[in-house]
């Protein structure tokens, strides 16, 4: 990475090669710990966006051919890498996006599984045969790769959810560009970097940096077969529709609202440390955030006891290790920027004027030159609130009280999202109904945080998915893959029927 001023800017990685972009646009990415910026990030337009997929488009026809054992022992080369730089990659995490070291390594933990995945791919590429569909007729199916693919990403896993990505469909024998968040390009830089030194052929990845105009070049671009997207859901509508129309797959994950129902019967200890961890791990700022509790009978009271008494133990800080010597033991760390820590901030004061109260107000806590907000739990909240209703993505987490697990189900017919959804619960009957009918496609029973691992896909309903295929597991390599049927017959060679090129006695 070059600097200007000591303050690094993110290259962007076209061909092979590490370049700068010609701009006027920038975008500050700040430490979060320390409310300082630490890199720029220039923001690309069409003409590095064509340089990008131009240099991917060259590189594919070799890549898909080179047979996909090869393709995978990139993917072992890789891995091999990110361990060996693990806690480089973990802190970089954090001084870029301000997570806690622990929240790091547990994101690129995830991470390196996705790599592991991708490295099955001679397995999983595998096709199907029949032989003799018809009389003398052997039929197979098998899968090709696409062409060039892209990656659009959010601020909140600068790591994991690049590698959602990119060790899949490269595996699967496609080429890639990859436009990180603007607020977090520094890890996409370096894997980019690390997957160079495992050997990957130049143009076979690429990284552009940029926002809005950046993405519209790539989604219209002619070159382009297919487009993953996350990150919010007014967003992913539009990566969904404007992909689509120009002809491209798209799978576009969305934002979320994520209800944690909690019955009678439930050990209240227990839940109310996985609440706590579900709703202030990374700062809220996951797709998978507890962000509603919902109370069944009388759970409500010493619920919300616990959580406050929580939330007032919980060490608050800055999580960067070269900034505070306490930062491995900080239990929540700063939010991403400023102006997001504000815009969360002022969902207390929205709760009040909705009729909510809030038991525990995390401004309190807000100290120091970072953006450090404390963990907030607001009170009597009701389905037509708008804490209930809008993704805050931060640190707040709002109890409503319901009567009956059927009014909780309700809560989540009423949701327009739909990613995960948790109950916290003794009964097996009352985790089945929970599991068969709540509206929400990823379920956790007395799990937290239910996020499937890269085995399985990344399975959000409603208005936090958009698309066919999944992110993750074998839908993603649906996704990476086209298919192709070939039927074959070979007649027997008879005095009738020689090949006519090798017929003798002419
Ligand atoms: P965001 O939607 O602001 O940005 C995501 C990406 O889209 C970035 O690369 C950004 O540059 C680009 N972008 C932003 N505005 C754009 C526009 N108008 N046109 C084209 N591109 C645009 O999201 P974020 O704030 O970076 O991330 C947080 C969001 O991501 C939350 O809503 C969170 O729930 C969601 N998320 C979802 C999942 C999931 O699996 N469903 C996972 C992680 C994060």
């Amino acid at each position: 990475m070059s600097t200007t001023a000591a303050v690094a800017i993110a290259p962007m990685l076209i061909g092979g090669r590490w370049v700068e972009t010609a701009t006027d646009t920038w975008e500050d990415v700040y430490n979060p710990s320390t409310g300082q910026v630490i890199a720029r990030t220039p923001h690309a337009g069409k003409e590095a966006v064509d340089e990008a997929v131009e240099a991917a488009a060259k590189a594919l026809p070799e890549w898909a051919d080179t047979p996909v054992v090869e393709r995978a022992r990139v993917m072992f080369r890789f891995r091999a890498l990110m361990e060996e730089h693990f806690e480089e990659l973990a802190t970089l995490v954090t001084r870029e996006h301000g997570k806690t070291l622990a929240e790091a390594r547990a994101e690129l933990n995830r991470g390196v599984e996705m790599v592991e995945f991708a490295a099955g791919m001679p397995a999983m590429l595998m096709g199907q045969t029949l032989p003799d569909i018809a009389s003398g007729v052997d039929a197979e199916c098998v899968k090709h790769p696409v062409g060039v693919c892209v990656g659009i990403t959010p601020y909140n896993f600068p790591n994991m959810v690049p590698l959602w990505m990119f060790p899949v469909a490269i595996a699967c024998g496609n080429t890639f560009v990859l436009k990180p968040s603007e607020k977090t390009p520094l890890s996409a830089v370096r894997l980019g970097e690390l997957l160079t030194e495992a050997g990957l052929p130049d143009g076979v990845f690429n990284i552009v940096h940029g926002a809005r105009a950046c993405v519209e070049a790539l989604l219209t671009h002619a070159k382009v077969a297919a487009i993953s997207f996350v990150g919010s859901t007014p967003v992913a509508k539009i990566v969904y529709e404007t992909g689509t129309k120009h002809g491209k797959r798209v799978q576009a994950a969305g934002g979320a609202k994520n209800h944690l129902v909690i019955m009678p019967d439930a050990d209240i200890d227990q839940t109310v440390k996985q609440l706590a961890a579900s709703a202030y791990g990374c700062a809220g700022q996951r797709c998978m955030a507890g962000s509603v509790a919902v109370a069944v009978g009388g759970a409500g009271d010493p619920l919300v006891e616990g959580l406050v008494d929580f939330g007032k133990a919980m060490k608050v800080g800055p999580s960067d290790p070269a900034v505070s010597s306490a930062a491995e033991t900080i239990g929540m760390g700063p939010l991403i920027r400023d102006d997001h820590r504000k815009r969360v901030a002022s969902y207390l004061d929205i709760a009040l004027q909705d009729g909510a109260t809030v038991a525990l107000d995390g401004r309190q806590s807000a100290s120091g030159d970072g953006f450090v907000l404390g963990p907030s739990v607001v009170d009597h909240v009701a389905p037509t609130m708008r804490v209930v209703k809008e993704e805050i993505f931060g640190p707040v987490l709002s109890v409503a009280r319901v009567e009956t697990l059927e009014e909780a189900l309700a809560q989540g017919d009423g949701c327009e999202f739909g990613n995960g959804a948790v109950i916290f619960t003794q009964s097996g009957h009352a985790a089945r109904e929970f599991k068969r009918r709540f509206n929400a496609g990823m379920i956790g029973v007395n799990v937290g945080v239910p996020a499937p691992m890269a085995w399985f896909p990344f399975t959000g309903w409603n208005r936090s998915f958009f698309g066919d295929l999944h992110i993750q597991g074998t839908e993603g390599i649906q996704f990476y893959t086209r298919q192709k049927v070939t039927l074959t017959r070979w007649p027997k060679p008879s005095e009738s029927h020689h090949d006519p090129v090798w017929r003798s006695g002419r």
